[in-house]
């Protein structure tokens, strides 16, 4: 698998629950909501405009785009967190890392 040995810089979009006060505003979330998988801000799970990434590895990493089409790692051990939505200040962030994001119910 990839490595981003490379970006040692803070924070680390590939990393999930890796926002700075992820726990702080995942506290926020109502219910309905569930907490970005990056930064822990609260999203709307039912709305269509949520999209969403696929948290794997214990919550270590985000799956690939294959592993998620094939609904989790092949080499699962376990650790498929299964998935989150990710706030719209960061998917751009995330997706810029590489991070596969999506909306849910599209083909
Ligand atoms: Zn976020």
């Amino acid at each position: 698998m990839p490595t981003k040995s490379t970006e040692s810089a803070v924070p680390t979009y590939t990393r999930p629950f890796s926002g700075a006060r992820y726990h702080e505003l995942s506290l926020k979330c109502r219910e309905g909501q569930s907490p970005c998988a990056h930064c822990g801000r609260p999203c709307d799970d039912a709305s269509p405009k949520t999209e969403w990434a696929h948290v794997v590895g214990g919550g270590a990493e985000f799956a690939s785009k294959e592993e998620h089409d094939a609904d989790g790692p092949s080499d699962d051990g376990g650790g498929d967190m299964g998935c989150f939505p990710v706030g719209p200040g960061c998917v751009r962030k995330l997706r810029a890392a590489g991070v596969h994001v999506f909306k849910m119910g599209a083909s």
